[in-house]
């Protein structure tokens, strides 16, 4: 045991230029002064930034990358690099190894190349990559990669990074802000993310063997598999030992790369698993999660197997998700934790009530943020939250809100609050490990988890909106807390510190109540699955933006543009240039999707009919030569031909449909059309050729079906590469 931990401190963080290494390969002056740019940000200079180029390079070169690269975060959803050789031929036809500041700090790209919503053409393409100093580099597959943000010439945020840090800025000052009514005077806030990746893997054999897969991350077909999830023994349960060792290198690989992968284990639906790491600063653990999605799709191919990150791969079984766990903390301390010092009970309410009023005033913009054509497949079947947002406290955490807006229990006044409130709230904090899966946000005991971002999802833009949300209600707090001692003290003069804050209590206490029982309606306990939620979230005047083409279109609504604008998160063109950028994506993946139907339909599906109709008719023929009634056959044989004439047509109708998507001009008139036209077509050529898959033999049918898909027995042995799990001496 002792052996692998110190494995493990070895390994951890071994390709990341950390703080450990930082300190050691630079002066001590030029550290220091780093780390106060990456915490409040700052000009670097041109002899630091130098410094910390040569230190990179040297000890890059050392771990055996000769390539550097700017890796970012492009509207995709996937990062982007670019590799570059430390390089610099000599005039006397050597080479020497070169890393200067200025490549560190900034870097060139095509800007109109990525998804940028119009925000570039093509004759005004410059896009600029640009160091983000408070996310470590690292050496991945021999290059030192630098997480960096990307902005136009004319400074437009091309990417998911500069939003995002846009929003911590706003959110920090609003922390700090509101805390210092209480007396508190933070110097560090955190906004903690942690997010769950959900993920199924399958053979490679298999996987290769469906174009749907290979070319749409999911199945487009497949008739329901004889066993499914019915049985719940693969939650948690025994990972198959190919899979394991998998995930053994991915943990070790990752490890090495500074993400602190903690668990592990089977998920809900045969073939799925799920892994975790333990929480860190938001941009640090998105930057952690966007590896980890490029780690384990690259090793599971090294086992023989691969890695589908999409949201629904499989019909009848559940999707993958990926819950975002978000906190705040001040100084260490988290915000979100219900002490038992009356204080900070106070505080914790207050917060808690900061981020119910965010997510009831953004439910629009939080669905947005997670919204994709694939996490529309996931998101309101039997497994995952449903369209509709909706906030779980807990049954404890929410009678004190009920008790609170009663105002029997709980006057203005702090002190009677906090008397009556803190064993209460001890009390529920211990009582809340009651779980509600159905939710898709929920409090659990010291943080919030935001279940609806689909496995595939870059975290970046719900905690930009997440973040933006609570900032606002934060300034809420604090403006209406400052006009009122404003007020109190032109009536009454100048008030000492201590009974500022006292006066802050009770006006925080005030407004608490007030913001509850406007955003109250956001809370609800029960089963978010049910078809009466549904009903009532419609009472309650809940949106519930079913589709992306209902969603998207709330990104570009005028008191959306101007939260955005207000916290300094998205300018206008910023915000509209994501609105097309997302809508275009939305009716690509679509019409691939549709395409792809289309050639599995004639190449693989039809012939595969025909064969096996004609194999029944020669067999009807040769049974009627010799009397015999060949009852079930001349059925089959009719069924078979029928199928053939429909399945052609619904494909030439989708076929039909994706074309005429395809010719529609506005992002609203060209998601609909996907919506309403082409995505009922693909679900109904589906249905055909599954009732097909239903009747015609194994042997004819041209691809790997759910039974094999998801109960494999082992991955080809010639197709496992040697691989070096350190922790796994079994083997
Ligand atoms: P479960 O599946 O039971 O929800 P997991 O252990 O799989 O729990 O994942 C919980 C995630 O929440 C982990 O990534 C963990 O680090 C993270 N987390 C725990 N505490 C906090 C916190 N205060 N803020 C943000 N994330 C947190
Ligand atoms: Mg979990």
């Amino acid at each position: 045991m002792e052996e692998e931990n110190v494995e493990i401190s070895e390994i951890f963080g071994s390709k990341v230029f950390n703080d450990a290494t930082q300190k050691a390969h630079l002066s001590h002056q030029t550290y220091k002064k780093l780390h106060e740019i990456a915490e409040k940000g700052g000009r670097l200079t041109k002899e630091l930034a130098d410094e910390v180029a040569s230190a990179m390079k040297d000890w890059a070169l050392a771990n055996g990358a000769a390539y550097y690269a700017h890796w970012f975060q492009p509207l995709t959803g996937v990062t982007s690099e670019k590799h570059n050789a430390f390089l610099s031929p000599q005039t006397d036809g050597r080479a020497l190894a070169k890393f200067s500041g200025s490549e560190l700090i900034q870097g060139e790209t095509d800007g109109s190349s990525f998804p940028n919503g119009g925000l570039r053409a093509t004759f005004e393409a410059r896009g600029y990559t640009i160091w983000d100093p408070a996310s470590p580099a690292f050496i991945r597959n021999g290059i030192l990669c630098i997480p960096t943000a990307m902005m136009s010439y004319t400074t437009e945020a091309l990417d998911k990074r500069v939003p995002l840090l846009r929003s911590q800025v706003a959110l920090k000052k609003q922390v700090k802000r509101l805390l210092s009514h209480f007396g508190k005077e933070p110097q560090h806030v955190t906004i903690n993310v942690g997010p769950e990746q959900e993920f199924f893997i399958i053979l490679e054999d298999d996987f290769a063997k469906r174009p749907d897969l290979i070319n749409c991350g999911r199945t487009l077909f497949g008739k329901k598999p004889i066993k499914g999830q019915q049985l719940s023994e693969h939650y948690y349960g025994t990972i198959r030992p190919a899979v394991d060792r998998f995930m053994k290198e991915a943990n070790e690989k990752l490890w090495e790369l500074g993400v602190p992968i903690i668990t592990k284990h089977s998920e809900v639906a045969p073939c799925q698993h799920e892994m975790a790491p333990m929480y860190e600063k938001g941009p640090i653990a998105i930057d952690h999660n966007l590896l980890t999605m490029s780690e384990i799709k690259e090793i599971a191919g090294r086992h023989g197997l691969t890695c589908l990150l999409h949201e629904k791969p499989f019909d009848y079984i559940n999707g993958s998700g990926k819950h975002n766990n978000w906190s705040l903390s001040a100084d260490g301390k988290n915000l979100l934790d219900p002490s038992d010092t009356p204080e900070e009970n106070l505080l914790f309410l207050l917060v808690l009530t900061c981020v119910i009023a965010a997510v009831d005033r953004h439910q629009d913009l939080l669905r947005a943020s997670i919204a994709s054509a694939a996490n529309d497949q996931r998101l309101g079947a039997d497994e995952a939250p449903p369209a509709i947002i909706s906030m779980f406290l807990g049954d404890d955490l929410y009678k004190i809100v009920e008790a609170l807006l009663a105002g029997e229990k709980y006057t203005s006044s702090d002190t009677e609050l906090l008397d009556a409130g803190v064993p209460m709230l001890a009390d529920a904090v211990l009582g809340t490990t009651d779980r509600n899966r159905t939710s898709p946000f929920a409090f659990t005991g010291n943080k919030f988890e935001f279940r609806m971002p689909g496995s595939q999802e870059n975290l970046s833009s719900c905690n930009t909106v997440l973040n933006t949300a609570v900032a606002e209600a934060f300034d809420l707090c604090s403006t209406e807390i400052e006009k009122k001692i404003a007020k109190a003290e032109s009536v009454n003069g100048k008030m000492s510190a201590r009974d500022k804050r006292r006066a802050a209590s009770r006006f925080a206490v005030a407004w608490m109540k007030r913001t509850l029982r406007k955003h109250k309606r956001i809370l609800f306990n029960g089963n978010g699955y049910s078809a009466a939620w549904e009903k009532e979230a419609k009472k309650r005047g809940l949106l519930n933006l079913k589709t992306t083409a209902d969603a998207l279109p709330y990104l570009i609504k005028e008191e959306n543009v101007l939260f955005f604008n207000k916290y300094h998160v998205l300018d206008e063109a910023e915000i509209v240039a994501r609105y097309v950028a997302y809508a275009e994506y939305y009716a690509s993946t679509l019409s691939i999707e549709a395409s792809c139907m289309i050639y599995m339909t004639r190449h693989y599906y039809l012939p595969a009919i025909q064969q096996c109709s004609f194999d029944i008719a020669r067999s009807v023929e040769k049974k009627k030569g010799l009397k015999v009634a060949a009852t079930a056959e001349t059925a089959l044989l009719k069924k078979t031909t029928a199928a053939l004439a429909s399945i052609s047509k619904a494909a030439d109708t989708l076929e039909q449909l994706n074309d005429n998507a395809l010719n529609k001009r506005t992002p609203k008139t060209l998601n609909d059309a996907y919506k309403n036209e082409v995505l009922p077509a693909m679900k109904k050529l589906r249905h055909e050729v599954d009732a097909m898959e239903e009747i015609v033999g194994d042997r004819y049918w041209p691809v790997p079906g759910y039974n094999k898909l998801l109960h494999f027995v082992k991955a080809s042995p010639e197709k496992i590469q040697i691989v070096n799990v350190k922790s796994d001496t079994s083997y």
